[in-house]
C-alpha cells in the first residue's frame, strides 16, 4: 500500500479469507466494501494491473498480483464492479 490504482490489498485478502472461514456471502459483503465505493471510487481487484509495485514492499514476499487473480476468481461475480458503481450512483442522488 498505497497500490497506485488504488486497490485495498489487505482488505482483499481479508474478504478472500473471510469466504473460506465464515462463507461466501459474508466475503462478498467484506469485499465490496473493501472496494472503497461507499467513501469513493470503488475499486476491485479486477483494477490491479499487475505493475508490481506492491511486491516490493510487501515484507512477506506474497505473490500480489496472482493472489488477486484468486480473489478475483472467487468474489469478484461478472459485472460487479459496474453494478456497485451504478448502486451507489443511485444511493447518492
Ligand atoms: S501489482 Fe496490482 S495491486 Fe500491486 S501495486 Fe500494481 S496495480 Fe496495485
Amino acid at each position: 500500500m498505497p497500490c497506485p490504482k488504488g486497490v485495498n490489498i489487505p482488505m482483499c485478502f481479508a474478504a478472500y479469507n473471510t469466504s473460506f472461514a465464515h462463507g461466501w456471502y459474508q466475503g462478498m459483503h467484506q469485499y465490496i466494501t473493501a472496494s472503497g465505493a461507499m467513501v469513493g471510487e470503488a475499486r476491485f481487484a479486477s483494477d490491479c494491473v499487475k505493475c508490481g509495485a506492491c511486491l516490493e514492499k510487501c515484507p512477506q514476499h506474497v505473490q500480489i498480483p496472482s493472489e488477486l487473480t484468486s480473489v478475483k476468481r472467487r468474489l469478484q461475480i461478472p459485472g460487479l464492479p459496474a453494478l456497485v458503481r451504478l448502486g451507489v450512483k443511485l444511493m447518492s442522488r
